[in-house]
């Protein structure tokens, strides 16, 4: 089961989602639903914090 970085809605049916490593760390996986992505809300990295997309 996957869960949205910043809403913790499970993304298990959201063929719009996608998944990346952080950007700052490459280690923490990142999950992000798709309302997630069209209202561009901010996500945080597991491992290290870091705060994006900015
Ligand atoms: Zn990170």
């Amino acid at each position: 089961m996957k869960f949205d970085a910043s809403t913790n809605v499970s993304v298990a049916n959201d063929d719009g989602s996608v998944q990346f490593l952080c950007p700052a760390c490459s280690k923490g996986m990142i999950v992000r639903s798709k309302v997630s992505r069209q209202i561009v809300v901010k996500y945080v990295c597991p491992h290290c914090g870091f705060e994006g997309p900015n």
